[in-house]
């Protein structure tokens, strides 16, 4: 099985004429409620892709933790581990403008409470678990304690270090893979933002920290997937995206993750998993929305048979 450790947000989705300045009221689209937050992504596109998935994180008391709740449960995801607190659901306001760059606005709410603790109510499930994944929309410290507990139990741990933050290297020699994109990438290793050219070289600086493995998302450019040999040179490859008309590329790197933790699951190798993932977020930038847009397993099977 597939254990997904991380947040559930309530995307609330708005199309505005521009950004709206201090003080000002703009008129907006019709609202929209999406089921977003890359744990529940993650652990949707896993189950979609055919995975047995157990989902484990925090929603509130009320109709946006039940929305998200019904909707990983809909999608096949298993979820008595996802615990009801007395904080808001995790919520983020998207203004979606015409220049492309949506503005947003995370509420962390109930993710925030998703703490050390959660070890306890997750043990069984880690310890049926194949594949754990981790990301980072709930408290830092939480994903680092269940990525030792994964290292302890022999479970491999797929870590998405996102958003960006530094990534001690203990906890790094546990990702199998650690998976970023170029800003995460150069967070993890602690270091400012450069204009990076190589990312082959990126993610052999990322083994060299101590990552079992590693994989570079690069939006339309593919994915970077490198693999440590054990003393021998790194085994480094791209792997290029599919051509596709790009509508929303929101959640691409959730599926892509979800999508890697479920072949993995399947016994895969880390590039036939990557492959395979890269046909997944080609099908979900195609679409519009995060989960509503991942394809099931058949589909992206034909998608690849084609
Ligand atoms: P993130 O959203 O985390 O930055 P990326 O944008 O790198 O993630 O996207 C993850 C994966 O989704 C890429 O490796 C690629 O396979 C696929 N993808 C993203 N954008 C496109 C696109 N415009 N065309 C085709 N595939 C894409």
């Amino acid at each position: 099985a597939v254990l997904v450790v991380g947040s559930a947000n309530a995307d609330l989705v708005a199309e505005v004429p521009r950004r709206p300045g201090a003080g000002e009221t703009l008129l907006g689209g019709d609202l929209r409620l999406l089921p977003g937050g890359k744990g529940a992504n993650q652990a949707v596109a896993a189950a979609r892709c055919g995975a047995a998935t157990v989902m484990l994180g925090c929603v509130g008391r009320d109709a946006n933790g039940a929305f998200l709740r019904e909707r990983l449960i809909a999608a096949g995801v298993e979820v008595s581990g996802l615990a009801e607190v007395d904080r808001p659901t995790g919520a983020a306001l998207i203004l979606v403008t015409p220049d492309g760059e949506n503005s947003i606005v995370v509420a962390p709410g109930a993710n925030a409470e998703a703490g050390p603790e959660l070890l306890e109510r997750g043990a069984a499930a880690l310890a049926d678990a194949r594949i754990l994944v981790l990301s980072l929309e709930i408290p830092a410290e939480t994903a680092f304690a269940f990525a030792a507990a994964a290292a302890r139990s022999g479970t491999r741990t797929v870590f998405n270090a996102a958003p960006a933050r530094s990534i001690p290297a203990e906890v790094l020699r546990s990702c199998d893979p650690l998976i970023v994109n170029e800003h995460e990438a150069c967070a993890a290793l602690g270091e400012p933002e450069t204009e990076v050219t190589d990312f082959e070289a990126l993610a052999r600086r990322l083994l060299a920290a101590g990552a079992r493995s590693v994989v570079i998302t690069l939006g339309a450019e593919g994915a970077v997937v490198a693999e440590g040999t054990g003393g021998g040179d790194p085994v480094v490859a791209r792997i290029a995206a599919h051509r596709v008309r790009a509508v929303d590329t929101t959640g691409a790197g959730d599926a892509f993750v979800g999508a890697v933790a479920c072949e993995l699951a399947r016994g895969a190798e880390l590039d036939e998993a990557v492959r395979f993932a890269t046909a997944v977020s080609a099908m979900v930038v195609q679409r519009l929305g995060a989960q509503s847009s991942v394809p099931e397993r058949a589909e992206t099977e034909a998608y690849l048979a084609r």
